[in-house]
């Protein structure tokens, strides 16, 4: 077994964070270094899917589940509007292999990526 990912250990209290939401299977914690007003990441408990990709090919509903908790907490932080972003491989900036998706609001431009 490889080392588990940052995100698994925030989850099992390892590494301090606050989790903002959280339903059965996923949940929901504020960037560290954020890009935008409000910038949080949701995250599968199971770190089995690297990217998105391999989570719509192996649990169409997992992704659905992260879809509906990225609009909840976008409404909740912020206006309801957001960017939904899955970097996907290391050219395209994604540097934790535990798939998670970056939800941005607030007062974005077009530099405002995750
Ligand atoms: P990138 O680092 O290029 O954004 P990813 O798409 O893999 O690549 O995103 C990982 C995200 O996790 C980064 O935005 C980073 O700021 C965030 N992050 C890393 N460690 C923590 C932490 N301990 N708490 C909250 N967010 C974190």
């Amino acid at each position: 077994m490889s080392e588990p990912s940052i995100f698994t250990r925030i989850l099992q209290g390892e590494i301090p964070a606050e989790i903002i939401a959280e339903t059965e299977n996923a949940f929901v914690i504020r960037d560290i270094a954020p890009k935008a007003p409000v910038h949080l990441l949701v995250i599968p408990k199971t770190e089995e899917y690297r990217n998105v990709v391999e989570l719509a090919a192996g649990d169409a509903d997992l992704l659905a589940e992260l879809v509906g908790l990225a609009n909840s907490v976008a409404a909740e932080q912020s206006d309801g509007d957001f960017r939904l972003i899955f970097n996907t491989g290391e050219r395209a900036g994604q540097t934790v292999m535990h798939v998670h998706a970056h939800v941005l609001a607030g007062e974005l431009d077009e530099k405002s990526l995750g």
